[in-house]
């Protein structure tokens, strides 16, 4: 099994690597604007760090559960494209498509704009829109 520190390029694409990109965050690091927490927790998704997406999750709208571990048919990831990125303050919107793939079926796109609000320093996802794309 290949360690998740040596992951090049980091799983939400970003050729530096996942050392110096999205594992310093699920470490605990502070993600300096709300974009990086996305890509942060699409690593997550990835990586299944459950642990991590709840944490990063607002506590208004956080489940209590994302059940990553047991989820069938489980999700292949398999790409994420960053498109629009605006902050406000405390508050923040990323737009992005990721695509992904459930079990042997076929590629789909997930087009969501998340909402983000910035609490203590630290950025939190709230919820999200998915737009007709
Ligand atoms: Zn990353």
């Amino acid at each position: 099994m290949q360690a998740i520190d040596t992951l090049t390029p980091c799983p939400c694409g970003n050729d530096a690597g996942y050392a110096r990109c999205c594992g310093p965050l699920h470490e605990g690091a502070v993600a300096p604007t709300a974009e990086t927490l996305m890509r942060s927790r699409y690593s997550a998704y990835v990586l299944k760090r459950e642990d991590y997406l709840l944490a990063t999750w607002h506590p208004s709208t956080r489940p209590a559960s994302l059940k990553l571990a047991t989820q069938q048919p489980a999700p292949s990831w398999l790409g994420l494209d960053v498109k629009r990125h605006e902050e406000d303050g405390e508050h923040a919107m990323v737009e992005f498509i990721a695509r992904l793939r459930y079990g042997g079926g076929k590629a789909q796109r997930m087009h969501e704009i998340s909402r983000f609000v910035r609490e203590q320093g630290r950025w939190y996802y709230l919820d999200g829109q998915f737009p007709e794309s």
